[in-house]
């Protein structure tokens, strides 16, 4: 890094990376670490203590006196748990860390969700350093934290976190990816998966939030009348970023940096208090973890700028959710094998992992489904301006005309006037460019890469992408052992293939087209014909969680992710419980939380506006006076129908709650809302108790 970079950015400063590395340590025990990171292999216990001691003042020179394992249990929230440096040795007190406290913690952390995998009396669980993920400071207005990024497991070694189950799907990739590279004639090499996250979410001014228990205590607001204005215009997208947001932006891309997370693009979203922050695309595991830091850093930002940053899929109805574009690909020998290429041999490599990822996404569509399943995108997936729940692929128009020309095996001969190259006339060639935007598909080929759109702002990364891994993993496998079983790549040199190899490709691509290209849909997906189009082709749709996530009881799925080595049937089955428990309990606080403010905020509101209209026309009738009576009755009357329409959906929703019935206390919140929401527009502004939309979704 330039002195320029380092004075401009600070980049990297509270990470301990290269840099650090080689400052703190002894170059004998550097390069031992330094091989142990890019090799992904667990740390040398015979450096352990040496590292541990040199990350300790490492931190302490950066005013940190605690540590912390800091890891991802399935709330799907990250969890640290601080332990000192100081210890008392003889009575006198000692800054210690040690190789042990570095490679494993034992925080005990029981009251994690573990669906079933410990019972209390051995509730134990570790954390192990993951070490290709770097140790970093997380500084507080007074101090520091070491944190150390970890797996989370149970005694039993099952995994307990999201971290885990991710790591062992890129494993699973590299594995599938070497017996398909060994084919195609390319020797062993590293495989490395990216990610860019881009993050999308809402500001709100701290003084409404506090206002808002429906924010403070579920993310999103039960309640409020749509504002008279809202994106109609799109004059927020891409516009002038407020200077109040902008000095928070600058603020938050500053400790991005300082944590070496490459924070790149930030502007205003569609939605009015809308924004996004998109860093550089990184190593995939390094960018899950830097995504966590990312939703981390912009909640105590705003904090301190005076702002709640909502994270939660939908905290406006009637104007956009946020959702967590996930832009993936897929490196071999950091060769990027998502990326077109520019020769014959380079389209067939690619052609290939196009058409696996299609295969794996029309097989899979039910796993990645429940992979971005949750109560909060149960209201973004298929409102009007997500991508709808149904899984489908966008590849653009004339990859689509490469793939049936490839199918059909009528390939077009290489219009570059030169030579034919041996082997190529059955592959076909791939324009430049070819692609073009489409913003309404749930899955989408964009140049170089794949961008899933389904997930939600909130969500872990590691959980999708595990998902995607795995069954690319397995789309892979299926097509190198078709390739071996034809016999032909022993004749394949590196860069050239021969005739044989190029047919046999040929002809194993297009029966896997035939059998999956139903999941390809380039059209508009927000149109109201495509769920009834994405049916007779037999796609699945499930439109909210619990229907999603009963994937995760199908054992054809269990068995995959056996089979590949992610996550074995108890820990699939885990997940399925957890996840299921974390949909209703949501939804029940969401009921509860809008009966409360029902009973407490809005009636009495309601009452009281109704109280004084029914006072303000007695009188008047009793003094005689004429106009303004009838006005007066029409308005008692409006709002006594309003107070009874409440009533009745509050005895609706505290009927669904006493059933706990999770469909029934939705219906009853609905319905609830609708007419709170009628009576917030004839009750007086200044006596309406919540702060308004009008309000919240415009920052000055
Ligand atoms: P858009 O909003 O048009 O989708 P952005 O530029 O905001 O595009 O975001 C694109 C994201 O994709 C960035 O995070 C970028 O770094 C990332 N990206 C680009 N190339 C790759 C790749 N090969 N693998 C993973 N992510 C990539
Ligand atoms: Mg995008």
């Amino acid at each position: 890094m330039t002195e320029e970079t380092k004075a401009a950015t600070h980049f990297g400063e509270d990470v301990f990376g290269e840099e650090a590395i080689s400052t703190y340590l002894s170059k004998d025990t550097a390069k031992k670490l330094q091989a142990t990171i890019s090799e992904g292999k667990p740390l040398d216990p015979s450096i352990a203590g040496e590292v541990a001691h040199g990350i300790r003042h490492w931190a302490m020179d950066r005013r940190a006196t605690h540590y912390t394992h800091w890891f991802l249990p399935m709330t799907g929230a990250s969890a640290e748990k601080h332990d000192s440096f100081l210890e008392l040795k003889d009575g006198e007190p000692i800054m210690q860390f040690s190789g042990k406290n570095l490679i494993v913690g034992e925080p005990d952390a029981s009251s994690f969700p573990s669906g079933g995998i410990r019972s209390t009396f051995e509730a134990r669980g570790y954390t192990a350093w993951d070490p290709t993920s770097p140790a970093f400071i997380k500084r507080h207005s007074n101090g520091a934290t070491l944190c150390i990024p970890t797996a989370f497991c149970a005694y039993t070694g099952e995994s307990l976190d999201k971290k885990t189950p991710l790591l062992r799907s890129m494993q699973a990739l590299d594995k599938s990816l070497k017996r398909l590279m060994r084919l195609f004639g390319w020797g062993e090499a590293h495989t490395g998966c990216t990610l860019g996250a881009e993050q999308e979410y809402f500001l709100v001014d701290k003084e409404y939030w506090k206002k808002r228990p429906d924010l403070v205590l579920t993310g999103r607001t039960l309640f409020g009348a749509p504002s008279a204005k809202g994106q109609q215009l799109e004059d927020h997208y891409f516009g002038t970023i407020p200077e109040r947001v902008l000095s928070f932006m600058n603020d938050v891309e500053r400790e991005l940096w300082k944590l070496g997370i490459p924070a790149k693009t930030r502007h205003n979203e569609v939605a009015p208090a809308q924004f996004e922050l998109a860093p550089q695309f990184e190593e995939l595991n390094l960018a899950s973890d830097h995504n966590m830091l990312v939703m981390d850093v912009l909640r105590t930002v705003a904090d301190r700028h005076g702002f709640k940053c909502l994270l939660h899929e939908k905290p406006y109805a009637g104007v956009n959710g946020s959702g967590k574009h996930n832009n993936w690909s897929v490196a071999y020998g950091g060769r990027n094998l998502l990326d077109p290429g520019t020769n014959p041999q380079e389209n067939a490599l690619f052609l290939t992992m196009l058409c696996a990822v299609i295969e794996a996404v029309d097989k899979h569509a039910d796993l990645l489904r429940a992979s971005v399943a949750g109560a909060g995108n149960d209201h973004r997936l298929g409102a009007n301006e997500a991508p709808p729940a149904v899984i489908s692929i966008y590849i653009g128009d004339q990859l689509v005309g490469v793939l049936d020309r490839l199918e059909s095996g009528n390939v077009a001969k290489s219009d570059d006037g030169g030579a034919m190259k041996i082997g190529v006339d059955t592959m076909p060639v791939i324009p430049k460019d070819a692609t073009d935007r489409n913003r309404t598909s749930p899955f989408a080929f964009t140049g170089n890469k794949f961008e899933f759109r389904a997930p939600g702002s909130s969500v872990c990364c590691s959980g999708p992408m595990a998902v995607l891994n795995t069954i690319v993993a397995e789309a892979v496998d299926r097509i190198a052992g078709e390739l071996e079983a034809a016999d032909v790549a022993g004749k394949a040199k590196p860069g050239e293939h021969t005739v044989a190899f190029h047919d046999a490709l040929q002809r194993i691509l297009a029966s896997s087209l035939k059998a999956h290209k139903r999941v390809v849909f380039n059209g508009n997906g927000y149109e109201p014909e495509w769920p009834k189009e994405a049916a007779r082709r037999g796609l699945p749709n499930a439109p909210d969680t619990p229907s999603a996530l009963a994937a995760l009881a199908n054992p054809s799925n269990a068995e995959l992710f056996e089979r590949y080595g992610v996550m074995t049937r108890r820990e699939l089955e885990s997940r399925h419980e957890i996840l299921l428990e974390e949909y209703a309990k949501k939804v029940r606080i969401e009921g509860v939380c809008a009966r409360d403010i029902a009973r407490e905020m809005i009636f009495p509101a309601a009452k009281a506006e109704y109280l004084e209209s029914v006072d303000a026309f007695a009188k008047a009738e009793k003094l005689g006076i004429g106009s303004g009576t009838a006005a007066l009755r029409e308005s008692v009357e409006e709002l006594g129908a309003g107070l009874d329409g409440l009533k009745a959906a509050l005895r609706e929703i505290e009927a669904a709650l006493a059933g706990d019935d999770d469909t029934a206390t939705l219906v009853a919140m609905r319905k609830l809302r609708e007419a709170a929401d009628s009576l917030e527009t004839r009750v007086a502004a200044e006596r309406w108790p919540l702060p308004k939309y009008r309000d919240m979704l415009f920052l000055y």
